[in-house]
C-alpha cells in the first residue's frame, strides 16, 4: 500500500510527538511492505509566526491532496491575547469545516497497568472500553447568530441541526458499533430541546437497519454522571458537538492521563485527521518527556479508519499495551513501579516490540 500522509505538528509538544507516532509508523511499513509518504505544513501558532494565519492556504491543499492526516497540537500561551482570528485554535476548527469531518471518534480504554493511575476507584475503571462518537461540524459551535446584542449585556448562541446531519454521525455510530459489542447508547437533551427530540427520532427510525445492535437512549446528565459511576456500561455513546465535548473529557478521566487518548476525525469516504485528545503541553515542551502513545495510538487508527489495516493497526495497540505492561512509563504516568522513560525511549520501545518476535501472538490475539 502506498499512501500520502500529511503531518501538521502544530505547537508545543506537537512536534515531538508526530516524530515519535512517523518512527512507529516507518516500522510497520517496513514490517509490512507499505511505503509511508510524509510531507510537514504548518498550522496554529506556529503558522500564525510563518505566515500570518493560523492555517495558510498551502497547509489546506496539501491535507486535501493527502489520504491521512496527522495533527500533533495548536495553541500556548504566546497566542492567548491574539483577536480571534488569529487564535491557533481557528485553525483547527478550519481545516475540520475544510475537510468535512463531520464525526470525532474517540475510544477509551482503561489500560490494567494503569488503573490505579485513575483518579476514580480502580474497581470503578476496571474493564472500561468505550467509544465517544461526537458530530463535530454541526450544533451550537457553529449555529448562526452567534452574538452579543449592540450594548453587550446579552448574548445568543445557536443549537441548529438538520435532519442528514444527525443521520450520518447516527449511521457511523451504529457502524462502530456493529465492530465492536453491539451496543449504542445516543445521549441527548430530549426532555428539553427540540433539537434532541429530532435527534431521538432520527436514532429511532435508523435503528431498524442495525437490527444486531442494541439501543439506549440517555439524557446528557445522566450520561455524566453513569460514565464515572459505572463506565463499563458503555461500548459506543453517539451524541451531539458540545455534549461530546465535554462527556469526552470527562471520560479522559478513565485513562489516568491526557496523554494516553488518541482521536479521530472522519468524512463520510474514510478521509480522516487523527489527532491526539491533549493539547501543546507548553508546560513541558521542548523537553522531550512527553507522553506520545495518545499520538502514536492516534497513528494506529489512521491505519483502522482510512487505510483499512486492521492488523497493522492492531499490531501498534498490542505494541502500546505491552510496553504499559513492561512497567514503561513517561512523567505523566502515575506508575507504582517500573521505569521512567522521556519520549524518545518510549518512542524505542514501542517501536523494539512492533519488530519482535512476540508481535504477532499478539496480532493472533486481537483477532480472538
Ligand atoms: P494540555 O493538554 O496541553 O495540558 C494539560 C496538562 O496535561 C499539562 O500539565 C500537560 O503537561 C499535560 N499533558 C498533556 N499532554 C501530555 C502528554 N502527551 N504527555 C505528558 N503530559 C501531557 O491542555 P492545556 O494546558 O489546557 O492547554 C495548553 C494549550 O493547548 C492551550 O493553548 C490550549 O488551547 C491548547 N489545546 C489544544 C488542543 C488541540 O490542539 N487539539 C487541545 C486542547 C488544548
Amino acid at each position: 500500500m502506498n499512501k500520502q500522509i500529511t503531518l501538521l505538528p502544530g505547537d508545543g509538544i506537537g512536534s515531538e510527538v508526530i516524530s515519535s507516532a512517523v518512527q512507529v509508523l516507518q516500522v510497520v511499513a517496513d514490517e509490512y511492505k507499505h511505503t509511508f509518504n510524509f510531507q510537514i505544513e504548518d498550522i496554529g501558532g506556529t503558522a500564525i509566526e510563518k505566515h500570518g494565519t493560523p492555517l495558510p492556504e498551502k497547509t489546506s491543499a496539501v491535507c486535501k491532496s493527502s489520504d491521512a492526516v496527522l495533527l500533533g497540537a495548536v495553541g500556548g500561551p504566546k497566542w492567548d491575547n491574539n483577536p480571534s482570528h488569529l487564535r491557533p485554535e481557528k485553525g483547527l476548527l478550519q481545516i475540520r469545516k475544510e475537510l468535512g469531518l463531520f464525526a470525532n471518534l474517540r475510544p477509551v480504554k482503561g489500560f490494567p497497568s494503569l488503573l490505579h493511575a485513575s483518579p476514580l476507584k480502580e474497581e470503578v475503571v476496571n474493564g472500561s472500553d468505550l467509544l465517544i462518537v461526537r458530530e463535530l461540524t454541526g450544533g451550537i459551535y457553529f449555529g448562526t447568530p452567534s452574538q452579543r446584542n449592540h450594548e453587550g449585556n446579552s448574548a445568543v448562541d445557536t443549537l441548529y441541526y438538520t435532519k442528514q446531519e444527525i443521520e450520518r454521525i447516527v449511521d457511523k455510530a451504529f457502524q462502530c458499533a456493529r465492530e465492536r459489542r453491539k451496543h449504542l447508547t445516543s445521549v441527548d437533551k430530549a426532555n428539553v430541546l427540540e433539537s434532541s427530540k429530532l435527534w431521538r427520532e432520527v436514532v429511532e427510525a435508523k435503528k431498524v437497519n442495525y437490527p444486531d445492535v442494541k439501543v439506549e437512549h440517555l439524557l446528557v446528565d445522566a450520561a455524566a454522571m453513569k460514565l464515572i459511576t459505572n463506565p463499563s456500561q458503555f461500548d459506543v455513546i453517539v451524541t451531539e458537538n458540545m455534549f461530546g465535548d465535554i462527556l469526552s473529557d470527562e471520560a479522559s478521566v478513565l485513562t489516568g492521563s491526557l496523554g494516553m487518548l488518541p482521536s479521530a476525525s472522519l468524512r463520510e469516504d474514510g478521509f480522516g485527521l487523527y489527532e491526539p485528545v491533549h493539547g501543546s503541553a507548553p508546560d513541558i515542551a521542548g523537553k522531550g518527556v512527553a507522553n506520545p502513545l495518545a499520538m502514536i495510538l492516534s497513528a494506529a487508527m489512521m491505519l483502522r479508519y482510512s487505510f483499512g489495516l486492521e492488523e497493522e493497526a492492531c499490531l501498534i495497540e498490542a505494541a502500546v499495551e505491552h510496553v504499559l505492561k513492561e512497567g514503561y512509563s513517561t512523567g505523566d504516568l502515575q506508575m507504582q513501579k517500573g521505569t521512567k522513560v522521556n519520549t524518545d525511549e518510549m518512542t524505542a520501545q514501542v517501536v523494539s516490540y512492533i519488530t519482535s518476535e512476540s508481535a504477532a501472538h499478539s496480532i493472533l490475539s486481537c483477532y480472538a
